[in-house]
């Protein structure tokens, strides 16, 4: 029986929300008894032009993007979806980036559609519609090229209201990853996409849900459990911490995971903790119960001013405190700062310096970024701040001591090169910019909206020949 091509670009950054993704989808293309039609092809954006011209057939291609990765990739991007169109495939991206720039990812990078916001179900719709025969545009929270320009329907809903139905990894491609026990994040830090991406409406896996997939992990001969959330104590709770639910799933974990070999990690990469979390209450119910000796803490800057701009809705002693209480539990700290905020002056940088040194003191170590102006974000138009020479070599003889870690180099140059890009309109497009880009090129854009046509045709009638 021919099937459905689907190729899927994985790459490190992105490898977690991919296997999500292709988890929900196959388990619901098995419910509708659909999985059949299809084979997933995963490669990286390197390899997919030699895969897609192997295949020489109509496809799905898929990928997640990263405002990160685009300065690097943009031109291979467009050159891989032209092979891509030419061979009579259709490209979806979804992640951060397509949901904060979907204009931009259809008419710069060039995708056909862009999905938005937690992709999972729209998706598995999307893909449901077109094996059988329904119309896939349909769906809503999908970004599409049209004769017009772009089409954009968005989804206002929080669909999922539990992370119970989307299993946290995909085992029948073989990608395993820490299980995502909470998606949503309700503090909205100005810079941060998380937010924005999935909402303040936080989301949980239950308890008995995250153990069943550790117990799977463990039988797959993985010991280390580990878990995504954009704010690790936060657990089904949202702002005030529920200790009681915490230190359930984690007794619960102590006896059915622990107690067979199994390791677990909590407040730790990916699932740092927020600074005010850090409490005498809280390291007592989690220590007995993880095996990390580190815990990742949130800080961005030592100001209060800044701290109050970006929104963090916490104070600069939380950050003090925490080191203190974890040192006095036994945890070492990485504390994350971030430099070339907006808004950063010299007063702030010096009081951020002092706060550092004092976590140095304490015995923590820096873990420092420099900020990325990202996409659906409020800070998405704002520029970096050069950050002074002066300052710079201090953050550098603290690297040399090995106090102090993390690529803010490589992310200040990135972030200037996002710029550059947001500057040129190839990327944060809204839609009034959009609509002159497709007048502009509006020959451009209705010959590409007939190849996406007849390529989506294709694939579509590929299937009914298989039914
Ligand atoms: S607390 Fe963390 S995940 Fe939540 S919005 Fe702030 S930076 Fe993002």
């Amino acid at each position: 029986m021919p099937k459905i091509s689907v190729v899927v670009v994985v790459e490190e950054e992105n490898k977690y929300s991919i296997s999500v993704l292709l988890g929900y989808l196959l388990k619901r293309l098995r419910e509708e008894k659909l999985d059949n039609y299809f084979r997933f092809i995963l490669t990286n954006w390197v390899n997919v032009s030699e895969v897609l011209s192997s295949l020489n057939r109509p496809h799905i291609l898929i990928a997640s993007l990263l405002t990160t990765q685009i300065p690097s990739l943009y031109s291979r991007v467009q050159s891989v979806l032209e092979v891509s169109r030419r061979l009579g495939g259709i490209s979806a991206a979804g992640g951060p980036h397509a949901t904060g720039d979907p204009y931009g990812t259809i008419l710069n990078l060039g995708f056909d559609l862009a999905f938005i916001g937690e992709a999972e179900e729209n998706f598995a719709e999307f893909v449901i519609e077109l094996t059988q025969g329904g119309n896939p545009l349909s769906v809503s929270g999908v970004a599409t090229i049209s004769e017009g320009g772009v089409k954009v329907s968005y989804s206002n809903k929080q669909r999922l209201l539990s992370l119970d139905p989307v299993p946290p990894f995909c085992r029948e491609l073989g990608l395993f990853n820490p299980i995502e026990i909470m998606r949503g994040c309700p503090h909205a830090c100005r810079y941060c996409q998380v937010s924005y991406l999935f909402g303040t409406f936080p989301r949980f896996r239950s308890t008995e849900n995250v153990v069943s997939f550790a117990k799977e992990l463990l039988t797959r001969g993985i010991r280390d459990i580990r878990f995504v959330s954009p704010s690790g104590f936060e657990y089904m709770c949202s702002k005030n911490l529920n200790l009681s639910a915490l230190s359930s799933l984690l007794e619960t974990l102590n006896r059915e995971v622990r107690s067979l070999g199994g390791r677990v990690y909590l407040g730790t990469f990916p699932s740092e903790v927020r600074p005010e979390h850090v409490t005498e209450e809280t390291l007592r119910t989690v220590k007995a119960y993880v095996d990390n000796k580190k815990l990742n803490i949130g800080a961005q800057t030592g100001s209060e001013r800044l701290l109050k701009l970006l929104h963090r809705e916490h104070g600069a002693d939380d950050v003090l405190n925490a080191v203190a209480i974890a040192n006095k539990h036994g945890f070492k700290v990485d504390v994350d700062y971030m430099f070339g905020l907006p808004w950063e002056d010299s007063q702030d940088l010096e009081i951020t310096m002092k706060q550092i040194e004092r976590v140095i003191q304490l015995g923590g170590r820096i873990h420092c970024h420099t900020f990325i102006p990202l996409p659906g974000t409020p800070l998405s138009f704002a520029s970096p701040r050069a950050i002074p020479e002066t300052v710079k070599s201090k953050l550098v003889k603290l690297m040399g001591r090995g106090k102090l870690w993390g690529q803010w180099l490589w992310q200040e140059r990135l972030a200037r090169d996002i710029v550059l890009l947001r500057e040129n309109n190839v990327i944060v497009i809204n839609y009034k910019r959009a609509s002159e880009v497709a007048t502009k090129k509006s020959e451009l854009v209705k010959r590409r909206f007939d190849v996406f046509y007849n390529n989506l045709r294709k694939i579509m009638s590929l299937n009914i020949e298989t039914t």
